[in-house]
This record gives C-alpha cells, structure tokens and sequence, in this order.
C-alpha cells in the first residue's frame, strides 16, 4: 500500500505596480460626411490575431512600409501608384495611411463573416464586405485608405495615378482601374 502526500503549492502573483501612460483622449476623429454610411469592418479585438492581414485597431501603415506583407504584398502596380499618390498627397500636406491592403482568404473570410453578423444575412453582408473568392485585396488589388481627408483627396486626384474608388458606399477603398484616364462610374455597393 502506498501513501501519497499530495501538496498544492499556491502561487500568489504579486500585484506588480505599473506605470500607466498619461496619454491624453485623443482629439476626436471629424464628423464623418454623409456619404460614410458605415465604419469598414474592422478585427480590432483580437489581441492573438494573428490572420494575414489583420492590423489592430486604430493603426494605420504607411504606403512605404514594404515591409509588412499588408503593404508589401499588394499587386507591385497598385503599391507604386499609392506610393506615387501619397508624394503627391504630401506636398498638400495630407497624410496618406494604409489601414488594409493585402489580407488571406481566412482573414477576408472573417471578415465575411462579422459582415453576416452585423448586417444580418449574407446577402446584406455581400454589399459591404466581399466574400474571400471576390475580394480585390485577397489578390492584392486593392487598398483601404485613411484619414477621410486622404480618401477625399484621392477621390478628386487618383485617377492620375490610376487609382479609382469603386464602391459609393466605401469612400475609403481605391483599385487600379482608370479606363482612358477615367474612373468608370462607381458601383453603389460590392454587390452591385
Ligand atoms: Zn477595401
């Protein structure tokens, strides 16, 4: 017969006194315009993300951050039109920022799927989010562009480098896709 002493060992963290950053609340972000009906779908929650393509929350790349594969990985034409823009964009004093570029099926996927979420059935997500087999940036085709004054900035000036919005409903997403040196006329939604 055997005896077994068993002993649990209780390990008390000890509370660790943190320096916490006194950053001040952020100005907040201009009123958005009426032709922004909807924030993109973000994965901003998911501290372990790790999916290709994800970025957290409120952090936007630059357009010559190569780099990350976000950026570096976008189609070489669309890459050095949107780096070409933002020069131009500078000298205007507008900070052109990449907060989506190139994303893997799986993360185009989750992105889907929040779409069906928030908006209740596949096909109301389809007009906000394209489904992984569509989507411009799974190919590197395309990019998401912030603040809304660059957006607006390459709304007016893009299609001198080639760069067209697409979507009415998305102001901030911009492809490759001037015809004669003219945007084609916008699609009111990505299932439209
Ligand atoms: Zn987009």
């Amino acid at each position: 017969m055997k005896t077994r002493t068993s002993r649990t060992l209780v390990t008390v963290a000890a509370a660790v006194a943190l320096t916490l950053c006194a950053c001040g609340t952020a100005p907040a972000p201009p009123t958005p315009q009426r032709t922004v009906p909807v924030e993109p779908l973000r994965i901003g929650d998911a501290a372990t993300d790790t999916v290709g393509g994800w970025l957290p929350a409120g952090v936007t790349l630059s357009p010559f951050d190569v780099s990350n594969p976000i950026v570096g990985w976008l189609d070489p034409s669309l890459l050095t039109a949107i780096q070409d823009a933002a020069d131009a964009a500078a000298a205007d004093r507008i900070d052109m920022r990449i907060t989506s570029g190139w994303r893997t099926p799986g993360f185009q996927q989750r992105l889907f799927d929040m779409g069906v979420q928030r908006y209740g059935s596949v096909e109301a997500a389809r007009e906000f989010v394209a489904a992984p087999e569509v989507s411009k940036h799974v190919t590197g085709e395309a990019v998401d562009i912030a603040p809304v004054e660059a957006d607006m900035w390459l709304i007016r000036n893009g299609s001198r480098f080639g760069l067209c919005q697409i979507f009415a409903n998305e102001i901030w997403h911009f492809e490759l896709a001037v015809v004669d040196g003219r945007c084609p006329p916008l699609r009111p939604n990505a299932a439209g």
